[in-house]
Order: C-alpha cells, then sequence, then structure tokens
C-alpha cells in the first residue's frame, strides 16, 4: 500500500497497525515473505520509492484459490477469507497471538475470583459476543464476534475483564464460533422461598454495599437474601413494619 507523505498520521498509524496484525496472522500460519508492506513516497511521482517496493520478492500464496464471493458484511468476507487462509496453511496452529492495537480477533480472560455474574458486560457488548445463560448464572462468550473494542471491561465494575488480542484456530476454527462459559456459579436461593436469583457473590457484593442502609437494619436486614417477590410479601405481611398510616 502507498503512502505519501500527503496522508494524516492517524490514518498511516492506523494502516500500520492492521498491517502489523494481518501479517501476524499470514506469518502465523506459515506463509513465507512479506504480504503486506507499507510504501512510503514523497507523492506519487517518487519512483524510486515505488520501484524499490515493486522488486521486493513475491510472498508465499495459497495453493488454491478462493471461491467464495465478497459478503455483504466486511468482517463476514474476512470470516471467508481466514477459513480459506487457515485451510491451506503450511504450518497448522491453535493459536496466534495478535498484537494488542487495532486487533480485529480475540478472547477474553475473566477473574471468577472478581466477576459476580452481574452481566454488565452482555448489555455493554455491541457485538452479541457475551451473553448469559436464561436457565443457569453464567457469562457465555462467542470468540468469533468478538472485535476485541473493550466496551466490557470498561463497564465491569470489578475490573474482572482482560482482553486477549489473537486468533484462536482450535478444532478447524469451530471453537471460536461456538458458545462457551467464561464464568459461572451456583445460584443462590432465596431464605424464605428457595427460589434461586442471583448467585453467592451477587448477593454478598450487594449486602456489603446496601447493608448499612437504614432500610436493611435489624430484621429487615433478611430480605437482602430473599428473592425480590418475598422481599415485597415481607414487608406487607410483617406486623412490625412501620407504615404510612403509622405516621
Ligand atoms: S465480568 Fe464483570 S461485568 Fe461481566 S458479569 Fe462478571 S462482574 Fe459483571
Ligand atoms: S471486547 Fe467488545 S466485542 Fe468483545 S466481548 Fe467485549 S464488548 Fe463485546
Amino acid at each position: 500500500m502507498l503512502v505519501t507523505g500527503e496522508e494524516a498520521p492517524e490514518y498511516r498509524r492506523a494502516l500500520a497497525e492492521q498491517m502489523a496484525v494481518g501479517r501476524a496472522i499470514l506469518t502465523g500460519l506459515g506463509y513465507a515473505g512479506t504480504h503486506l508492506a507499507l510504501i512510503e513516497a514523497r507523492d506519487a511521482r517518487d519512483l524510486a520509492a515505488l520501484d524499490f517496493a515493486l522488486r521486493s520478492a513475491p510472498a508465499q500464496g495459497v495453493k488454491t484459490a478462493a471461491g467464495f464471493a465478497v459478503q455483504a458484511g466486511k468482517r463476514d468476507t474476512l470470516e471467508l477469507a481466514i477459513d480459506h487462509l487457515a485451510a491451506q496453511a503450511p504450518q497448522a496452529r491453535d493459536e496466534i497471538t495478535l498484537p494488542a492495537a487495532g486487533a480485529p480477533f480475540g478472547s477474553l480472560v475473566v477473574d471468577t475470583a472478581k466477576c459476580t455474574l452481574c452481566l454488565s458486560c452482555v448489555g455493554a457488548c455491541p457485538e452479541s459476543a457475551l451473553a448469559d445463560n436464561p436457565d443457569l448464572p453464567q457469562l457465555r462468550f462467542i470468540e468469533k464476534n468478538c472485535v476485541q473494542c473493550g466496551l466490557c471491561a470498561g463497564t465491569c465494575p470489578e475490573q474482572a475483564i482482560t482482553l486477549q488480542p489473537r486468533l484462536w484456530l482450535a478444532d478447524g476454527g469451530r471453537a471460536r464460533k461456538t458458545a462457551r462459559v467464561l464464568a459461572q456459579a451456583e445460584p443462590y436461593r432465596c431464605i424464605r422461598c428457595s427460589k434461586p436469583f442471583g448467585t453467592l457473590q451477587a448477593v454478598e457484593a450487594m449486602i456489603g454495599r446496601l447493608g448499612a442502609h437504614p432500610a436493611f437494619q435489624g430484621a429487615a436486614a433478611e430480605r437482602l437474601r430473599m428473592c425480590g417477590d418475598c422481599r415485597v410479601i415481607d414487608i406487607h405481611t410483617n406486623p412490625a413494619e412501620v407504615r404510612i398510616t403509622d405516621l
């Protein structure tokens, strides 16, 4: 790719980052040579710089040309290209570490000792890479969808998320397309009706934050260990509760 001195520095930096990612993938898959390079030239008439670049040795390509059509979504086309490159790779790899700057793929490492399964990160994720499990307290992740934007890490109140830029190719590339569990916990059961609600960590965190509140003092402190329904029932059936009509 040709860049001249007239290009904005931010544009040149973004191009350089994206090429570094592309090179990491191609080199990691065993393709020899330099496939991507920035040709720095004063302007389009800088023939010396262009000549030098054109004399570079060709890089190693795939044995069979790709047969897929370009998709409407750029990322869908990128996925097909990655699959094609990986299928013909001179060197099979399960994982390729990518540069942190500009990496479009990657995993998350969740510190399960800190994670309370509050699921704030699920709401923050714009790519549906993170999801809950409607039946169990779990945080699930589909690596293929993750664009490494970092919104989840910035949202997590426990600072439990670390980004891990990489291209994961285990199980023929199927592993990164399948949901896996990053964090899970035993459900916490309401002390009144035994219905599961939240997790032990989430309830303990809530008690830590609300335990000093005047509404949860004395016997009322037990309400923090009750599900939402039982909390309401306890407030309305407790004869010791102060009512508005008593004031
Ligand atoms: S990783 Fe952070 S935001 Fe996500 S569920 Fe765990 S504590 Fe909540
Ligand atoms: S880094 Fe971005 S895309 Fe990936 S899981 Fe977090 S919020 Fe979703």
